[in-house]
């Protein structure tokens, strides 16, 4: 018999909702003595099967569930079976799979399969593991990987942290393969893009904006377009291809905008100017020179990290968009990005509406949207859809 996790009483209802992470104040104690990594069942009070996990006695996510059917083991087979479903999705249903794509081929708990990131850029694979027992089963994974889709490499990933958090130590290398070229590149909408794969931020590449960018070129024709937080030229590069009359991309990071610059060469585009600097402090240069843009793009990394720094993110979220709107003519396009989960799309509705109201300045949403659907949100568990972005016209 496998071990159990028995539920505290009272606590078994976000499970029999499915939703994956159990953390250690919900568990009553531990029949068995599981190792961490090792398969155990979720039980109620009461003793009934609840779901299948594995364990983890060193993060606070004591089991992730992935399996709520009695006796599934969860074995090679079952992780092949959840990895073909990933894969049917961007395969079968979104069409994605075009040579030279980038796109995110399992995506943790929005595929049931918490722990386990994985993207494709072009014939490389990237592979994260945020939980200790996915990173321990990694050669099998990375085998049926390997078997399903042939790539020339994969190259795991590591997030900041997750040594702490899940008492597992992995570092940035190739796991296995051909390690990937220097000028690794994915094809995005007609745009070729260059990928770092193995030092550029997140994966390499932020995947998860590529219909919000195709949605913010649409409105970007004939205009003078900002692209803050621009990392490798993402928002600005789509527009200068729209057609934009002018692109000034900032960014903080250098190695960032050294791929942004080579990016808009590599495609012809000579409209687009990158600055290296801190977006705070050049919006508010913009602003004092009596700057003015058709179109702001305001896509900051994650600034809430967990609910105690929600207030000063908020804060950071409130000073971007007061510049922004100084910033914009009428008739204005405004792109408010926000990829942190614990702020949701209505807080920051709220926040525009406070933000324009200040500012005695007149604001419509025209798009409320969120990650490209290779990002998918699993109904039962809501932090899967992390990303929001508002598209508003300034009206005069
Ligand atoms: N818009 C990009 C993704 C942005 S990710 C795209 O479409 O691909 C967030 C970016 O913000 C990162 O590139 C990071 O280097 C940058 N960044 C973080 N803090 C910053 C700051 N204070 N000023 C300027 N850039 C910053």
């Amino acid at each position: 018999m496998i071990p159990r996790v028995i539920l505290k009483p009272k606590r078994a209802q976000p499970f029999l909702g499915r939703h994956p992470w159990v953390f250690a104040g919900a568990v009553d104690r531990v029949e068995g003595t599981p190792a961490d990594g090792d398969e155990v069942e979720l039980v109620s009070t009461a003793g009934h099967f609840i779901a299948r996990g594995l364990y983890n006695s060193r993060s606070k996510i004591r089991v992730r569930l992935y399996c709520w059917q009695e006796g599934v083991p969860l074995d090679r087979a079952f992780f092949q079976r959840r990895l073909e479903d990933a894969i049917s999705l961007r395969h079968k249903t979104l069409r994605l799979n075009t040579p030279d794509a980038g796109y995110r081929m399992c995506f943790s708990e929005s595929d049931y399969l918490s722990g386990l990131i994985v993207d494709r850029y072009g014939e490389w694979l990237t592979i994260q593991f945020t939980a200790l027992g996915l990173a321990q089963r990694r050669s099998m994974l990375g085998e049926i990987l390997r078997e399903r889709l042939s790539p020339r490499g994969i190259y795991l990933r590591t997030e900041k942290g997750i040594g702490r958090l899940e008492g597992v130590e992995l570092h940035d290398e190739l796991l296995w393969g051909e390690p990937p070229p220097p000028d690794l590149s994915i094809v995005e909408n007609g745009l070729r893009l260059f990928i770092n794969l193995a030092e550029g931020q997140k994966t390499g590449y932020y995947l998860d904006q590529r219909d919000n960018r195709a949605a913010v070129a649409r409105l970007c024709h004939g205009k003078r377009v900002l692209d803050a937080f621009c990392y490798s030229g993402g928002f600005g590069l789509y527009a200068a291809k729209a057609g934009a009359a002018e692109v000034l991309g900032v960014d903080a990071s250098a190695t960032a905008l050294q791929l942004a610059k080579l990016n808009a060469q590599v495609n012809g585009l000579s409209d687009i100017t990158f600055v290296n600097a801190d977006v705070f402090h050049h919006l508010a240069e913009l602003v004092e020179r009596g700057e003015k843009f058709g179109v702001v793009v305001l896509d900051p990394p994650k600034f809430a990290r967990n609910r105690a720094a929600v207030p000063e993110a908020m804060k950071g979220y409130r000073r971007l968009h007061q510049l922004a709107l100084k910033l914009l003519e009428r008739d204005g396009i405004l792109v408010s990005c926000c990829c942190s989960g614990l702020i949701s799309m209505l807080e920051l509705e709220e926040l525009l509406g406070q933000v324009a109201v200040d500012a005695r300045r007149d604001l419509q949403i025209l798009e409320r949207r969120g990650a490209a659907a290779d990002h998918p949100v699993a109904v039962t568990c809501p932090e899967t859809g992390y990303l929001k972005c508002l598209i508003s016209r300034v009206v005069d």
